[in-house]
Protein backbone atom coordinates (compact mmCIF):
# COMPACT_ATOMS: atom_id res chain seq x y z
CA UNK A 1 0.00 0.00 0.00
CA UNK A 2 1.44 3.13 -1.13
CA UNK A 3 0.36 6.94 -0.98
CA UNK A 4 -2.72 7.00 -4.41
CA UNK A 5 -3.22 11.20 -4.90
CA UNK A 6 -6.43 12.17 -5.94
CA UNK A 7 -5.81 14.22 -9.17
CA UNK A 8 -8.51 12.99 -10.77
CA UNK A 9 -11.77 15.28 -10.30
CA UNK A 10 -14.99 13.31 -9.77
CA UNK A 11 -16.26 12.55 -12.90
CA UNK A 12 -19.32 14.98 -14.12
CA UNK A 13 -21.87 12.12 -13.94
CA UNK A 14 -21.36 11.66 -10.41
CA UNK A 15 -21.33 15.64 -9.74
CA UNK A 16 -24.49 15.80 -11.97
CA UNK A 17 -26.36 12.96 -10.33
CA UNK A 18 -24.68 12.83 -6.90
CA UNK A 19 -27.60 13.96 -4.85
CA UNK A 20 -30.33 11.38 -7.16
CA UNK A 21 -27.64 8.46 -6.31
CA UNK A 22 -27.70 8.97 -3.04
CA UNK A 23 -31.34 9.70 -2.46
CA UNK A 24 -32.42 6.29 -4.09
CA UNK A 25 -29.61 4.65 -1.74
CA UNK A 26 -31.07 6.39 1.39
CA UNK A 27 -34.45 4.73 0.03
CA UNK A 28 -32.55 1.70 -0.09
CA UNK A 29 -31.36 1.84 3.30
CA UNK A 30 -34.75 2.42 5.14
CA UNK A 31 -36.38 -0.40 3.25
CA UNK A 32 -38.72 1.91 0.81
CA UNK A 33 -37.39 0.64 -1.95
CA UNK A 34 -35.17 -2.72 -3.50
CA UNK A 35 -32.18 -2.59 -5.00
CA UNK A 36 -27.90 -2.48 -4.88
CA UNK A 37 -26.54 0.23 -3.57
CA UNK A 38 -26.21 1.53 -7.19
CA UNK A 39 -27.20 0.87 -10.85
CA UNK A 40 -25.05 -0.46 -13.51
CA UNK A 41 -24.82 2.85 -15.13
CA UNK A 42 -23.67 4.74 -11.86
CA UNK A 43 -21.08 2.08 -10.61
CA UNK A 44 -19.67 1.84 -14.45
CA UNK A 45 -19.07 5.42 -14.40
CA UNK A 46 -17.54 5.57 -11.11
CA UNK A 47 -15.16 2.18 -11.81
CA UNK A 48 -14.01 3.65 -15.14
CA UNK A 49 -12.68 6.82 -12.90
CA UNK A 50 -11.03 4.46 -10.16
CA UNK A 51 -9.51 2.18 -12.47
CA UNK A 52 -6.99 4.81 -12.93
CA UNK A 53 -6.74 6.33 -9.85
CA UNK A 54 -3.78 3.97 -7.94
CA UNK A 55 -2.79 3.12 -12.29
CA UNK A 56 -5.02 0.50 -12.83
CA UNK A 57 -4.36 -1.76 -9.60
CA UNK A 58 -6.05 -2.01 -5.66
CA UNK A 59 -5.43 0.95 -3.66
CA UNK A 60 -4.77 -1.51 -0.46
CA UNK A 61 -2.83 -4.71 -1.99
CA UNK A 62 -1.07 -2.87 -5.12
CA UNK A 63 -2.74 -6.07 -7.48
CA UNK A 64 -3.39 -5.48 -10.84
CA UNK A 65 -6.92 -5.19 -11.21
CA UNK A 66 -8.12 -6.61 -14.44
CA UNK A 67 -11.44 -6.58 -16.71
CA UNK A 68 -13.48 -3.86 -14.95
CA UNK A 69 -15.27 -7.21 -13.66
CA UNK A 70 -12.68 -7.27 -10.88
CA UNK A 71 -12.37 -3.78 -9.54
CA UNK A 72 -14.84 -3.22 -6.48
CA UNK A 73 -15.48 0.25 -5.29
CA UNK A 74 -13.96 0.20 -2.02
CA UNK A 75 -16.13 2.74 0.64
CA UNK A 76 -13.74 3.65 2.68
CA UNK A 77 -16.32 4.99 5.48
CA UNK A 78 -18.91 1.66 4.76
CA UNK A 79 -22.41 2.91 2.67
CA UNK A 80 -24.34 1.24 5.28
CA UNK A 81 -22.06 3.55 8.15
CA UNK A 82 -23.22 6.90 6.81
CA UNK A 83 -25.52 6.05 3.55
CA UNK A 84 -24.45 10.20 2.72
CA UNK A 85 -20.97 9.29 1.99
CA UNK A 86 -21.81 6.85 -0.77
CA UNK A 87 -21.51 8.89 -3.66
CA UNK A 88 -18.67 10.77 -2.14
CA UNK A 89 -16.02 10.90 -4.51
CA UNK A 90 -13.10 11.23 -1.67
CA UNK A 91 -14.48 8.00 -0.11
CA UNK A 92 -14.15 5.96 -2.86
CA UNK A 93 -11.19 3.81 -4.04
CA UNK A 94 -10.40 1.37 -6.34
CA UNK A 95 -10.25 -2.54 -4.77
CA UNK A 96 -9.67 -5.98 -5.77
CA UNK A 97 -12.36 -8.54 -4.51
CA UNK A 98 -10.74 -10.31 -1.64
CA UNK A 99 -9.23 -6.79 -0.25
CA UNK A 100 -12.99 -5.08 -0.43
CA UNK A 101 -14.61 -8.29 0.60
CA UNK A 102 -12.35 -8.83 3.69
CA UNK A 103 -13.43 -5.32 4.76
CA UNK A 104 -16.84 -5.64 4.37
CA UNK A 105 -19.03 -2.76 6.21
CA UNK A 106 -17.20 -2.81 9.29
CA UNK A 107 -17.09 0.71 10.94
CA UNK A 108 -12.98 1.07 11.36
CA UNK A 109 -13.63 4.60 12.82
CA UNK A 110 -11.00 5.89 10.59
CA UNK A 111 -7.78 3.84 11.33
CA UNK A 112 -7.72 1.97 8.46
CA UNK A 113 -5.04 3.77 6.23
CA UNK A 114 -6.38 5.99 3.53
CA UNK A 115 -4.05 5.89 0.72
CA UNK A 116 -5.24 9.50 -1.10
CA UNK A 117 -5.04 11.76 2.07
CA UNK A 118 -1.86 10.10 3.75
CA UNK A 119 1.43 8.05 3.08
CA UNK A 120 0.92 4.56 3.70
CA UNK A 121 4.61 3.86 2.95
CA UNK A 122 6.22 4.69 7.01
CA UNK A 123 3.80 2.35 8.30
CA UNK A 124 4.65 -0.99 7.34
CA UNK A 125 8.00 -2.99 7.27
CA UNK A 126 7.92 -6.18 5.07
CA UNK A 127 9.71 -9.53 6.45
CA UNK A 128 12.87 -10.14 3.68
CA UNK A 129 12.36 -13.44 4.10
CA UNK A 130 8.57 -14.25 3.61
CA UNK A 131 7.04 -10.62 2.27
CA UNK A 132 4.96 -10.66 5.79
CA UNK A 133 3.74 -7.11 6.34
CA UNK A 134 4.47 -5.76 9.87
CA UNK A 135 3.70 -2.78 11.31
CA UNK A 136 6.65 -0.91 11.09
CA UNK A 137 9.33 -1.15 14.58
CA UNK A 138 9.52 2.98 15.27
CA UNK A 139 5.52 3.50 14.80
CA UNK A 140 3.96 4.57 18.08
CA UNK A 141 0.74 2.96 19.96
CA UNK A 142 -1.56 4.89 17.42
CA UNK A 143 0.28 4.05 14.48
CA UNK A 144 1.05 0.53 14.91
CA UNK A 145 -3.04 -0.05 15.61
CA UNK A 146 -3.44 1.90 12.35
CA UNK A 147 -1.14 -0.66 10.27
CA UNK A 148 -2.69 -3.56 12.23
CA UNK A 149 -5.91 -2.77 11.49
CA UNK A 150 -5.33 -2.26 7.64
CA UNK A 151 -3.32 -4.97 7.72
CA UNK A 152 -6.13 -6.92 9.06
CA UNK A 153 -9.40 -5.20 7.40
CA UNK A 154 -8.05 -5.71 4.23
CA UNK A 155 -6.31 -9.20 5.24
CA UNK A 156 -3.00 -8.29 3.74
CA UNK A 157 -0.85 -11.04 5.17
CA UNK A 158 -3.16 -13.72 3.18
CA UNK A 159 -0.31 -15.98 2.01
CA UNK A 160 -0.80 -15.44 -2.04
CA UNK A 161 0.28 -11.97 -1.48
CA UNK A 162 3.22 -12.32 0.47
CA UNK A 163 4.34 -14.85 -2.18
CA UNK A 164 4.14 -12.01 -4.37
CA UNK A 165 6.04 -9.22 -2.38
CA UNK A 166 8.56 -11.72 -1.56
CA UNK A 167 9.14 -12.20 -5.00
CA UNK A 168 9.06 -8.95 -6.25
CA UNK A 169 11.47 -7.84 -3.34
CA UNK A 170 13.86 -10.48 -4.13
CA UNK A 171 13.89 -9.44 -7.94
CA UNK A 172 15.20 -6.11 -6.86
CA UNK A 173 17.64 -7.33 -4.76
CA UNK A 174 18.97 -9.32 -7.92
CA UNK A 175 18.70 -6.07 -9.83
CA UNK A 176 20.66 -4.05 -7.59
CA UNK A 177 23.33 -7.14 -7.25
CA UNK A 178 23.64 -6.97 -10.87
CA UNK A 179 23.68 -3.23 -11.59
CA UNK A 180 26.07 -2.37 -8.81
CA UNK A 181 28.88 -4.11 -10.91
CA UNK A 182 28.02 -1.49 -13.98
CA UNK A 183 28.27 1.56 -11.78
CA UNK A 184 26.04 4.19 -13.32
CA UNK A 185 25.85 3.33 -16.97
CA UNK A 186 23.29 0.89 -16.78
CA UNK A 187 23.10 -0.98 -20.11
CA UNK A 188 20.66 -3.10 -22.01
CA UNK A 189 18.50 -5.79 -20.01
CA UNK A 190 19.32 -3.80 -16.68
CA UNK A 191 18.73 -0.54 -17.94
CA UNK A 192 15.06 -1.95 -19.35
CA UNK A 193 14.10 -3.97 -15.83
CA UNK A 194 14.44 -0.16 -13.94
CA UNK A 195 12.63 1.13 -16.35
CA UNK A 196 9.47 -1.34 -16.00
CA UNK A 197 10.48 -1.44 -11.83
CA UNK A 198 9.70 2.27 -11.85
CA UNK A 199 6.49 2.11 -14.42
CA UNK A 200 3.85 3.51 -12.15
CA UNK A 201 1.52 0.48 -13.55
CA UNK A 202 3.85 -2.11 -11.94
CA UNK A 203 2.78 -4.09 -8.89
CA UNK A 204 3.71 -3.82 -5.30
CA UNK A 205 5.71 -0.51 -5.13
CA UNK A 206 5.88 -1.00 -1.89
CA UNK A 207 8.26 -3.51 -1.52
CA UNK A 208 10.43 -2.52 -4.84
CA UNK A 209 10.45 1.08 -2.21
CA UNK A 210 11.37 -0.42 0.37
CA UNK A 211 14.50 -2.66 -0.73
CA UNK A 212 15.69 0.11 -2.61
CA UNK A 213 15.65 2.22 0.45
CA UNK A 214 17.52 -0.81 2.35
CA UNK A 215 20.40 -1.50 0.35
CA UNK A 216 21.54 2.34 -0.03
CA UNK A 217 19.22 3.34 -3.74
CA UNK A 218 16.70 5.73 -1.87
CA UNK A 219 17.13 8.11 -5.15
CA UNK A 220 15.56 5.59 -7.00
CA UNK A 221 12.70 4.62 -4.26
CA UNK A 222 12.32 8.64 -4.48
CA UNK A 223 11.90 8.77 -8.10
CA UNK A 224 9.48 5.57 -8.18
CA UNK A 225 7.44 7.79 -5.86
CA UNK A 226 7.46 10.79 -7.85
CA UNK A 227 6.72 8.87 -11.09
CA UNK A 228 3.90 6.84 -9.47
CA UNK A 229 2.19 10.61 -7.82
CA UNK A 230 2.44 12.36 -10.77
CA UNK A 231 -0.51 13.60 -12.07
CA UNK A 232 -2.33 12.16 -14.39
CA UNK A 233 -3.72 13.26 -17.52
CA UNK A 234 -7.68 14.19 -17.21
ZN1 LIG B 1 -6.45 -5.70 -3.16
Amino acid sequence: MVRTPRHLPAPRELVQSKAQWTHRWGEICVGRKKGDWATKGAKSVLKRALLRLAHGKCAFCEGTLGSQGYLQIEHYVAKTVDPSLTFEWTNLLPACAPCNGAKGHQDHRNLLLKSDDEDPEPYFWINPDNGELEPHPSLDDDGKARALTTIQLCKLQRGQLCEKRHRMAMHVGHWLNRASVCGENLTGDLAKELDWLLRPATEYKLAIRHVLELRGAGKLAQEDRQRFEAPIAV
